[in-house]
């Protein structure tokens, strides 16, 4: 039997390619979003590409007379909690917005779901929870708590959240999937990651210099204790990390109780190693000047991901060069995002 799954956030950035991969492993989808750091182009392109009608819900997450309506109205069997607000500099100017759309919104999501017997749920969470680890590569089993900024508090805090609702009630199945860096773009070209305004993270901002948007690359750093000097990151192609929630899904048919599972590849690239990289695949000039570090950085960060192999027979299998070329053709066919 087909399994119904609700997307939030599916609009978005990893949710329009989750959407793409639920479709190929034959999962029936409604997305719900309220579209505020997303375009209803990226779902009118996922509808093209996958050849299905995907049910859309308008609504936010805090709203939960729109969620008691979709669960009566679609006999959804899971939910893949993508939806909330991401930038870390601006949850620090703007705390009270995180805490609201991020825990308010998802305590809400999970009431609704309750009421409504839904109770397997696959949230997004985030390699922050880990705050500046004692080592690398991060196990699962690494203490979490030392978060630098609202942002990473707010996926700490939903997380746990969670493991007082399955403490609770024994019939949730509830994954947390802790993401290392996301990048890259579907092979298509047709959807990958559109920020708004400036972006914050590095490899949008490297592909914008490569495209001619932006003169230069900012390095945040040059004197951390790393092989460069640069800050170090675990960065895994976003087609991987779609790929890794289905697994997740289809792992919590097999029971109840919380499961905690690295979303990364294993290995750390430098920031001017990205920057290289990028040069390579796109074979335009990414020049760089070296600045100050950035508030809140850590020198590096990357994933120890055997546990998800282990378990949910799922690795990342696509390299740097990979993510570095599907990042240039997205950018290259749409320099300016979903308005081109
Ligand atoms: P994104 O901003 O592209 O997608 C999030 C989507 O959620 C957007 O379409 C937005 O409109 C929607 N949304 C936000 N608040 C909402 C609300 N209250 N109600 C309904 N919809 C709402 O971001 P993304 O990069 O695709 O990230 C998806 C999830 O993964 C987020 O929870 C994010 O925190 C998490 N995550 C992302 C990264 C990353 O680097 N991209 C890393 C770790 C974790
Ligand atoms: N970075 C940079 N210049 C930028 C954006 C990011 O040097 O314009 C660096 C940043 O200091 C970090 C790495 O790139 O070492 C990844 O940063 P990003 O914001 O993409 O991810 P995160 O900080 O969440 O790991």
């Amino acid at each position: 039997m087909k399994q119904t799954i609700l997307i939030t956030g599916g609009v978005g950035y990893i949710g329009s390619h989750a959407c793409l991969e639920f479709l190929a492993a034959g999962f029936r989808l409604v997305v719900l979003d309220n579209l505020c750091n997303s375009s209803l182009e990226s779902l009118r392109r996922v509808k093209e590409l996958s050849g299905h009608n995907i049910p859309f819900v308008e609504a936010d997450i805090r709203d939960r007379a729109a969620l008691d309506r979709l669960f009566a109205e679609y006999a959804i069997d899971a939910v893949i909690h993508f939806a909330g607000l991401k930038a870390v500099g601006e949850s620090v100017e703007k705390p009270l917005r995180y805490y609201d759309n991020n825990i308010a919104g998802s305590i809400t999501l999970f009431e609704a779901m309750q009421a409504a017997g839904v109770k397997t749920v696959v949230f997004s969470s985030s390699a922050t929870v880990y705050g500046d680890p004692a080592s690398v590569p991060i196990r699962e089993d690494f203490p979490v708590g030392a978060t630098t900024n609202p942002y990473g508090r707010s996926k700490l805090i939903i997380e746990q959240v969670l493991g007082d609702l399955a403490a609770s009630d024994p019939e949730w199945r509830i994954a947390l999937l802790r993401y290392f860096n996301p990048v890259g773009a579907h092979k298509s070209g047709r959807i990958g990651e559109d920020p708004r305004g400036t972006p914050n993270n590095l490899m949008p901002y490297i592909s914008q210099v490569a495209v001619g948007r932006r003169e230069y690359l900012n390095v945040w750093g040059n004197d951390y204790p790393t092989p460069d000097g640069t800050g170090v990151r675990d960065y895994i192609h976003v087609v991987d990390l779609a790929l890794g929630h289905v697994k997740a899904v289809e792992k919590l048919r097999e029971g109840p109780g919380v499961r905690i599972w690295n979303l990364g590849t294993g290995r750390g690239y430098s920031v001017v190693e990205m920057a290289r990289a990028f040069e390579q695949a796109s074979g335009r000039p990414v020049p760089y000047k070296f600045g100050p570090r950035r508030a809140g950085d850590i020198a590096q960060c990357w994933a120890d991901p055997s546990l998800a192999e282990h378990e949910l027979g799922w690795k990342a299998s696509r390299g740097l060069e990979e993510m570095c070329e599907d990042t240039w053709r997205w950018q290259s066919m749409n320099p300016n995002g979903f308005d081109s």
